[in-house]
């Protein structure tokens, strides 16, 4: 594995496309070119090794390596996406727009296309089963704690996006924006990515109670002023939403409801894989760089201030 010490030692390497190019054909197909359109793993190179070709005569078509990518059909150079990535993974709470542009020396609204189009490129899309001990909680995020140093209007509960979030004790996290915190939304939610044999350790909320039957269910009734009960505690759960609150709040000034779930999705990418180390982390990234995700529909009308310009404006301390 190629190992790299900071960014300029990453843009040294792969300061011409063909390198980028060849690296990737690498990490995607372990060398070998696999047809998208087909699935012949026999192919041509065409165009001085920029594209190839199937060899499948039935099929015959062109393709290059960015193809089904967060890179495809964009005029971004691959080297400005290598070192997109590598930013976005040596950044313990996240980078925005603006000093992911600075950084590369790109427009801001460049740099919070790629920053997005990676953020989907991150989602788990198989879906994470959680064991053992879960623990399952909800938060609101947004309203008044985000605007508050661009506003001193009073904000209700109301204008914050409820997350509901399950996390392993000590292992990993899901999240997911809700637009209730209803036993439905919440069962389904539960249902879906805590394994049934696993132990639920909730708050005594009664979002959870109906969930909870199918479960060995751990209620700790913070209400009576309990907060551990047999060595049980919300804590873990408690903890990751003031990481995330912490790590959305320093970077963006307001996060519209239809792009908070791909911020969750990035924060909780980087809260799994925190074992890992950032040089690890971005081959890893590289290689799963597949997500699709078109202007189109990062900026269709459910994304309120989607024209890239007004999402984020504070530039991180970092
Ligand atoms: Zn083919």
């Amino acid at each position: 594995m190629a190992q790299f010490k900071n960014l300029k030692d990453l843009l040294t390497k792969f300061s011409d496309e063909q390198t980028c190019r060849d690296f990737l054909v690498q990490r995607r197909w372990n060398g070998t070119p696999i047809c998208p359109y087909c699935g012949c793993n026999k192919s041509y190179k065409i165009e001085n090794g920029k594209r190839f070709k199937c060899a499948n005569k039935d099929c015959y078509k062109k393709y290059s390596v960015t193809i089904g990518t967060v890179a495809q059909d964009t005029n971004i150079p691959l080297s400005t996406w290598f070192g997109a990535v590598y930013l976005i993974a040596s950044h313990k709470k996240g980078i925005s727009s603006v000093q992911l542009g600075k950084d590369l020396g790109i427009a801001q609204k460049t740099a919070w296309f790629m920053l997005h189009r990676i953020r989907e490129a991150l989602r788990e899309k198989k879906g994470l089963l959680l064991t053992t001990e879960v623990q399952a909680d909800e938060t609101y995020i947004g309203g008044e704690e985000i605007n508050k140093h661009l506003s001193k209007r009073i904000k209700t509960r109301d204008d914050k996006i409820a997350v509901v979030g399950a996390i392993e004790t000590g292992g990993r996290v899901v999240t997911q924006v809700t637009p209730w915190v209803s036993k439905k939304n919440v069962s389904e939610f539960i249902e879906k990515i805590v394994d049934k044999k696993a132990k639920l350790v909730t708050d005594g909320s009664s979002a959870y109670m109906k969930i909870g039957k199918r479960y060995e269910h751990i209620v700790i009734n913070h209400s009576a002023g309990q907060y551990t009960l047999n060595g049980f505690t919300t804590n873990g759960i408690e903890n990751y939403w003031s990481i995330l609150k912490r790590g959305i709040y320093g970077i963006y000034h307001q996060v519209s409801e239809g792009h908070l779930q791909r911020y969750c999705d990035e924060f909780a990418y980087r809260f799994n894989s925190r074992k890992i180390p950032d040089n690890e982390r971005f081959e890893i990234i590289l290689g799963q760089l597949t997500g699709e995700l078109t202007y189109k529909q990062l900026t269709a009308k459910n994304n309120i201030r989607a024209n890239g310009q007004d999402i984020e404006t504070k530039e991180t301390g970092e």
